[in-house]
């Protein structure tokens, strides 16, 4: 009995292990190593922020980007009725975002009063508060009853600790907003890392929802009372991607696609920032296969341009949520001109962002006509907001891998992927939205974090 105890305890420590490992830094393989000479592949914002800092810090370094400009998937279209973003609207604020802003000479811009309103959708109309009084109670009664079942995915932990109304209404259509897919398709350590290590010692969700936040504020720099909320920049996302693109230009290769064979000199040290669909053919090993196993979501984003008084029930606020079961592709909707100042030519304009993913298994919605897809879109705009007027102007953007779908598989796998590299290719790491954080806040933390460790 002491002997499987002991053999237990010892598993259970280098899982753990294991898991302090990734979560240290999501930017996979060794240490930051300063005497070292790096090339960052990709210069989307992952690879942007990594080449950032390290000319901060003093280190050698270039960045070799396949097509003729940077940015990725981020970029800002500019329409002759506002502006329209490619992939991102916004990031919420980081002390390294801060940083890198100040350091570039760029001002980051917070949402107008009228963007604090969020609305969820409930029978096709719009709802800041979307429960009766018998749901918030039966809520309530679920929050606080622990639950000592495993929670593997997002559905598991909101059908154990808010029943299926909530989930339903609120945490599928939130979620999926950010993560691009549906809550069973979503780890639940891989999502909310930190709260699923405290369920596991604390399963009476206040107490960990408590620890959680209280180490969250441990670890975070204290932040201004500007920070709360999405920010952007006057000229949208494309203003950080010129701003760093021009700080870097020096260090920037473009029209240059690495291959497998790039990444062979071992006196070089490698950041891949590419996403995995692009490199799981770099190695010659089951490094291949787990990069071949990320799913990415492909996503459609949409910006549409009306004449505000057009939509007779339209409502001054942040955005709307679109839970699943009201029958609509939308996802949810952005008030892009509520959210930030500039965003339309003109002020009595309303701009709207919709996204949708696209899981059918024929692609048949990305794969569409522009004149489908709007079409399709300004029906559904239509059943919450009452259209009485035209459309002014559109544009659309479809990414056929979108985001990185982080399944509970995904999860395990980065610990492999992790291993491998430390063991095998330490002339290596990987770093992107896939790799373990998926946002631009939390990609820049974790350049920031990654720079400030390591050898010299
Ligand atoms: C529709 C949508 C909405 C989003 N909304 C938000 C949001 O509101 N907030 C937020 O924080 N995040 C959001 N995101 C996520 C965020 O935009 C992305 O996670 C982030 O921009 C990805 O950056 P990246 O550098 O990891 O990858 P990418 O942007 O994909 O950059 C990779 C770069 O590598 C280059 N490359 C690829 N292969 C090679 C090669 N072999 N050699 C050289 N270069 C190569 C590519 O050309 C590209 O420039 C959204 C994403 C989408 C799609």
């Amino acid at each position: 009995m002491l002997i499987l105890l002991d053999k237990k305890t010892v598993i259970l420590d280098e899982m753990r292990k294991k898991q302090i490992k990734i979560r240290a830094t999501s930017l996979l393989g060794q240490s930051i190593d300063k005497n070292r000479n790096y090339v960052i592949i990709g210069a989307g914002i992952a690879g942007l922020l990594c080449g950032f800092y390290l000319k901060k810090i003093g280190i050698s370094f270039k960045i070799i980007e396949k097509n003729s400009s940077a940015g990725g998937v981020l970029g800002t279209k500019i329409t002759p009725h506002g502006i329209a973003e490619q992939a991102a609207n916004g990031f919420l604020w980081s002390a390294a975002l801060q940083e890198v802003c100040d350091d570039l000479g760029l001002e980051i811009i917070t949402p107008k009063k009228e963007a604090k309103a969020r609305y969820f959708v409930r029978r096709k109309k719009l709802r800041q508060y979307p429960f009766s009084i018998w749901e918030t109670l039966g809520i309530g009664r679920r929050m606080f009853t622990p639950h000592r079942a495993p929670i593997h995915t997002m559905e598991d932990f909101g059908q154990a600790y808010f029943g299926d109304t909530f989930t339903r209404q609120l945490l599928e259509p939130a979620m999926g907003g950010i993560y691009g897919a549906s809550l069973e398709a979503m780890s639940f350590p891989a999502v909310l890392g930190e709260l699923s290590t405290h369920i596991e010692t604390h399963p009476f969700l206040p107490k960990a929802l408590r620890k959680w936040r209280n180490e969250r504020k441990k670890n975070t720099l204290e932040k201004p009372k500007t920070a709360r909320g999405t920010h952007s920049f006057k000229g949208g996302m494309q203003a950080l991607i010129d701003a760093l693109a021009g700080h870097l230009k020096e260090h920037i290769q473009y029209d240059t696609e690495a291959t497998e064979k790039d990444i062979q000199n071992t006196d070089n040290q490698y950041i891949i920032t590419s996403p995995a669909h692009a490199i799981s053919y770099f190695f010659d090993d089951e490094m291949n296969d787990l990069l071949a196993l990320i799913n990415y979501m492909p996503m459609i984003s949409t910006t549409l341009f009306f004449n505000k008084n057009d939509l007779k029930k339209f409502k001054e606020g942040f955005g709307c949520l679109i839970p699943r079961n009201e029958g609509l592709t939308i996802l949810g909707v952005l008030f892009n001109s509520c959210i930030f100042e500039q965003r339309v030519a003109d002020e009595s304009m309303v701009s709207l962002t919709c996204i949708m993913r696209d899981d059918s298994p024929t692609l048949s919605l990305i794969h569409g006509a522009d004149i489908d897809i709007k079409n399709l879109v300004v029906n559904e705009l239509d059943t919450l907001f009452d259209i009485q007027g035209e459309l002014l102007d559109y544009a659309i953007f479809r990414w056929e891998e979108g985001i990185p779908v982080y399944s509970p598989q995904l999860h395990e796998n980065l610990f492999k992927i992790d291993n491998i590299l430390r063991e095998k290719y330490s002339h290596i790491n990987l770093f992107g939205n896939y790799t373990g954080r998926i946002s631009i806040r939390q990609m820049s933390e974790e350049v920031r974090r990654w720079t400030a460790n390591g050898r010299r």
